[in-house]
């Protein structure tokens, strides 16, 4: 290995030190030589135990071992350079705004102090703790872009180091350098300090995957993601690394899932009248994709298993008739079923829909959300023979009671996604429906599986979610998608715009208002504070009423008390106002056909993802349908943003595009999973590894289904403190 034993940890090792070090859980206060207000700030940084500092992998690294040299121009690729610091200068301009500036010479890159002929300047603006660490005379390590300001090349806010001419100097130079994720008040080096020195003292560890499974013993491999000797054995320790992280994710979900197909499913299924009765009083025939869904859906209800699916469909799809059908297949078979959209608005407006095409076949729905309950408590209904029946499948007879219950208990239940945490008891429920489901914790399935028998899952997403990703998190789920739109759709044309072509928008909405239609506009919210959103809500009203007069606005937006959102939906879908100003509480849901236009303004602030679903709220009926974007994008990924937006209204490839742009981070929903972000692994570019973990941990289960052979032990160890986070999450 590449780690000297001349380092200072060698020199001074304590008998403590070592005793701490055989026990990855040890807190890193407890190990004696970090001083304890750096011990602060890295418990601050979620660092506590020694297990966390060792698996505080580096972001990247720097290939130390030979320096770029000195770049003549400008270069896309980051350069990685080193020089001596010949002068440094700070002014003040504009006021307030602050510069410091470094000017680098160049020197050999053999670590000699020649001086060769390159220079380059660095520049920090408005960071004042630069100037405090930098002096002239000092040796800098510098990565960053150099870029052409006027005559000279600068590197604008590099990352820096200053070489310090110390017995360390061998951890930090002439290597591949780790570059370790830092915060206030401590820096990449002090980290790579201290790891250094824990890995030098690290006896042999158990290795957290199942037998020949990994390529180097479990403490080699983390010597050598911090420090490798070269580009290969990083790349092997990396492989072991990612392959542990998943293996432990897997044996969670695999654990997960296994316990759910055993807990005794019900049959949630009824013959179908119903289902049949509502579907012919629909003014439109389904589409083909909405009948095989529908289809998929009531084998699943029918099967004694557990359901566990996913609907995708892109926005205006019609997701809502086919849970309405599988709904209306829970109750008839004695159930309540219940369906949870993520804003107060969008359950108000199921609430509203459903009431309109199910009342009529003589099924109660109730509206259940944070603020209000449109139902009260169910005292006539008779618990234990409705049981009874559970138990001996008689679902006419679970119907007949449900039904005859006074009038109360509702069959069908509407309401937010925090009906899942706030302990709403539904104990009669055999059909959850997620609405509109954006990220996919796990954490809302846990919320649900609590009930005493298990009730079918369907979550309904217009995020198409890639393999690997519904792989990594329910194990195996199975998928339907509304492949297919109605046919009655208006085409929707999207077009984005500077700025400053907003007066030419704004004539362009007024010749579709004069004609009848009806527009959106819809703002970022610029402020989080309640009294901020107000005052920026109202100045946007008044602007967008002069400029938009005669035509009626109306404001929207997430402060707006339920019965005041009603409202205001209410006079919009009758054409009573033409405009409504909101925020993205429109976002999802929401359903006026007449209205055909749509402007969003600082359009770069949202997320793709979030852009389609806004425009989804247009092109609802058969009119042509127009989406303004007025943003000022400067940067490549907002342009593109932009461009995939006008050019695709396609849900698959946006999303496709969106996870280019921005990674899974979001759409895995890891902070609200109850699962621990991964430090490692990447779902996306690290399937193979993904698909290899989920394996081994099946067979593992396969063969030892209480993880009780003693070698198993440890696994079961962890999974038990998974287990235990998860639920602390719940809670
Ligand atoms: P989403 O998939 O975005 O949730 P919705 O379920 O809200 O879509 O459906 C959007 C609109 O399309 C609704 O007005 C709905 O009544 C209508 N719709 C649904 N299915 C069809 C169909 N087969 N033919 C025509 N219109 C349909
Ligand atoms: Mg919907």
């Amino acid at each position: 290995m590449s780690i000297s034993p001349s380092s200072s940890s060698g020199k001074n090792k304590s008998p403590q030190v070592s005793a701490g070090l055989d026990h990855l859980e040890t807190r890193l206060s407890d190990l004696g030589w970090l001083p304890s207000p750096r011990v602060r700030s890295l418990n601050r940084f979620g660092l506590n135990t020694l297990e966390d500092l060792l698996t505080h992998f580096p972001r990247r690294y720097e290939d130390r071992r030979e320096f770029d040299r000195f770049p003549r121009d400008e270069t896309e690729k980051p350069v990685c350079i080193c020089g001596n610091v010949i002068k440094t200068a700070s002014k003040r301009f504009q006021g307030w705004r602050f510069l410091f500036e470094v000017t680098l010479q160049e020197t050999a890159a053999d670590g000699s102090a020649n001086v060769l002929s390159g220079q380059i300047v660095c520049r920090w603006y408005n960071v004042h703790f630069v100037k405090k660490m930098i002096a002239e005379g000092q040796r800098l390590v510098v990565y960053g872009r150099p870029r052409r300001r006027g005559r000279t090349l600068v590197i604008e806010h590099p990352e820096f180091e200053v070489v310090e001419p110390d017995a360390e100097a061998s951890i930090h130079l002439r290597r591949i350098t780790p570059i370790h994720p830092a915060t206030e008040g401590i820096t990449a080096r002090m980290l790579r300090g201290w790891i250094h020195r824990l890995l030098a003292d690290l006896p042999d560890l158990p290795s957290p995957l199942p037998p020949g499974l990994a390529g180097v013993p479990y403490a080699e491999a983390l010597r050598a993601i911090h420090f490798p000797e070269n580009w290969e054995e990083l790349h092997r320790a990396r492989r072991d690394l990612v392959l542990a992280e998943f293996f432990q994710m897997q044996l969670f979900v695999v654990a997960k899932r296994a316990e759910v197909v055993l807990r005794p499913g019900l049959s949630h299924c009824g013959p179908g009248r119903l289902v049949e009765a509502f579907q012919r009083q629909l003014p439109f025939p389904l589409t083909g994709a909405q009948a095989r869904a529908i289809g998929e859906i009531r084998a699943d209800l029918a099967a004694p298993r557990p359901m566990n699916r996913i609907l995708h469909g892109d926005v205006g799809s019609g997701k809502t008739v086919v849970a309405l059908s599988a709904m209306l297949l829970a109750v008839e078979a004695g159930f309540q079923a219940a369906i949870m959209a993520p804003t107060q608005i969008l359950a108000e407006q199921h609430y509203l829909h459903f009431k309109h095409w199910l009342e009529p076949l003589g099924i109660r729905v109730a509206l259940r959300t944070g603020s209000r309950k449109e139902e009260s408590a169910l005292p006539l209904f008779d618990e234990q023979a409705w049981n009874t029946a559970v138990r001996e499948g008689d679902h006419a007879r679970r119907a007949e009671l449900l039904k005859r219950s006074g009038g109360d208990e509702p069959q069908i239940v509407v309401g937010t996604h925090a009906l899942l945490y706030e302990g709403v008891s539904l104990p009669r429920l055999g059909l959850a429906v997620i609405d509109e489901q954006h990220k996919f914790g796990v954490l809302q399935r846990a919320a649900l599986t609590r009930h005493a028998s298990v009730p079918d899952v369907l979550v309904m997403t217009a995020t198409p979610i890639p393999r690997t990703l519904t792989m990594t998190l329910f194990g195996d789920l199975d998928v339907s998608t509304l492949d297919e739109l109605p046919a009655n759709r208006g085409k929707i044309i999207t077009a984005a715009r500077d700025a400053s072509k907003l007066p030419d928008a704004i004539e362009f909405i007024k010749k579709y208002l004069a004609q009848g239609r009806q527009a959106y506009v819809v703002y970022p919210l610029i402020d989080e504070s309640a009294k901020m959103e107000a005052k920026a809500a109202a100045a946007e009203f008044e602007k967008w009423q002069a400029v938009l007069s005669p035509h009626r606005c109306e404001l929207l937006h997430g402060r707006i008390a339920p019965e005041e959102k009603d409202a205001i939906m209410e006079r919009f879908r009758r054409n009573e106002s033409q405009v409504l100003i909101a925020t993205t509480v429109i976002e999802v849901g929401i359903d006026v056909p007449n209205a055909t236009l749509m402007l969003i303004e600082n359009a770069e602030r949202f997320g793709l993802a979030q852009l389609h679903q806004l425009r989804g709220r247009v092109g609802r009926g058969s009119h042509k349908s127009y989406c303004i974007l007025i943003h000022a994008a400067d940067t490549p990924e907002g342009l593109e943003k932009m461009k995939t937006l006008e050019a695709t209204s396609n849900g698959f490839e946006i999303a496709e595009a969106d996870l280019r742009l921005r990674g899974p981070g979001d759409l895995l929903g890891t902070d609200q999973s109850g699962l621990p972000p991964l430090k490692i692994g990447d779902v996306l570019a690290d399937t193979e590894l993904m698909q290899l973990a989920r394996t081994t941990a099946q067979q593992l289960f396969a063969a030892d289904p209480e993880l009780a052979w003693p070698e198993n032990l440890r696994f079961r160890k962890s999974l038990a403190e998974k287990r235990k986070l998860a639920l602390a999450h719940v809670s």
